[in-house]
């Protein structure tokens, strides 16, 4: 830290990501990625002919991927709106709704960038704790006075809330906005969507990062009112206009165009969740049912930050947060067949040394 930063800043604790280490190659299970590739229509939109246009600004409206978006969820252009990962939407939705001492709520367990965003902009941040079960009572964030945020499913549990759940947080906060981050929805939870035409306090929140293979690209999107779309493009003008690439714009809405293929792929990763958590059950785990592409599961037989240690020797990586709530769990991401055959095995093997 030089002398010159803002003391503000000073003791502000960044957001540390999953780690990325490049000694030797690892079975990544620990970022929730995709393991499959983009599709064949994404990797051909990324050619020669797109990259000799780089040398031109890309659309800073996004207005065709933005139309391709507006189509496949069923509203118009002006309700939605496009942004650098889905991180990039939530930083601007804290600065438009929660900044300087404006209140805001979100769960104790939940996504980590949330409290990170707050301390940035000195938001008056509530922390709702999770039941025991670690499941959301969404009565707790009814009529609350403040903004909430909320992961739906929830990172790192892997639990959803209802439909009904979501639309009576929304109903009863009409006078803040209520801010649903689904980048899991598409692993077999609902999705609040379908509910932005009857409220215009409600901004979902999704992103190609999981379910569409696209995490290296960037590229989030949110849905909601247009007059919180005006907003956000608002900030996004008075920062950068052109946050999204043209490479990034031409593979989205290719993967749009392909979304039977990404259809599939989360079938595929739901169908191997449900393999992964049976076998972790018949190795005695208590595994929380999970509605995204990882898992949450913990054991009596070995120590949650033990076991992450022992997997990432053998060259697999999972997630092991040091919360005390949570410490003796790991979130496991859901890889293909092979990879989670492969940790499985591994899981069986340091259970048995131990
Ligand atoms: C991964 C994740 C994000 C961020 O996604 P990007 O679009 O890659 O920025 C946001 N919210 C939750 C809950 C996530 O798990």
């Amino acid at each position: 830290m030089s002398k010159f930063l803002d003391e503000r800043y000073n003791s502000l604790a960044a957001y540390v990501p999953g780690e990325q280490p490049q000694d030797k190659k690892y079975i990544k299970l620990n970022t929730n990625e995709s393991p499959y590739p983009p599709s064949p229509e994404t990797l051909a939109a990324v050619n020669v002919g797109e990259t000799e246009a780089l040398r031109l600004y890309p659309d800073p409206d996004g207005r065709i991927l933005t139309k391709k978006i507006a189509d496949l969820y069923g509203v118009e252009s002006k309700n939605v709106f496009l942004a650098n990962g889905s991180d990039d939407i939530l930083n601007f939705a804290f600065i438009a709704y929660c900044a300087n001492g404006r209140k805001v709520y979100f769960a104790d367990i939940t996504y980590g960038f949330y409290s990170v965003f707050a301390n940035l902009h000195s938001s008056d941040y509530t922390v709702i704790p999770l039941e025991d079960d670690f499941s959301i009572d969404a009565d707790k964030f009814c009529s609350v006075d403040g903004c909430v945020f909320i992961a739906n499913p929830n990172a790192p549990t892997g639990l959803a809330l209802s439909l009904q759940e979501v639309e009576k947080i929304v109903a009863t906060n009409p006078d803040n906005v209520v801010v649903i981050d689904e980048a899991y929805v598409d692993f077999g939870a609902e999705s609040a969507v379908k509910l932005v035409n009857k409220y215009n306090n409600l901004l979902v929140v999704q992103t190609f990062s999981k379910s569409r293979s696209m995490a290296g690209a960037r590229l989030g999107f949110a849905i909601g009112n247009e007059e919180i779309i005006a907003d956000l493009h608002k900030l996004r003008y008075s920062t950068n206009p052109y946050n999204i690439n043209r490479l990034t714009l031409a593979a989205g809405s290719a993967t749009i165009d392909s979304q039977n293929y990404y259809d599939d792929n989360c079938q595929k990763i739901m169908d191997t969740r449900a393999w992964t958590t049976a076998e972790l059950e018949k190795l005695g785990f208590f595994v929380l049912p999970s509605r995204a592409n990882f898992i949450f599961a913990t054991s009596d037989k070995i120590d949650g930050g033990e076991l992450y240690l022992k997997l990432k020797e053998q060259g697999v990586l999972i997630r092991h947060f040091a919360t005390e709530r949570i410490k003796n769990f790991n979130r496991i991401t859901i890889g293909t067949p092979e990879e989670m055959q492969i940790f499985i095995n591994n899981v069986k093997e340091i259970l048995e040394e131990n």
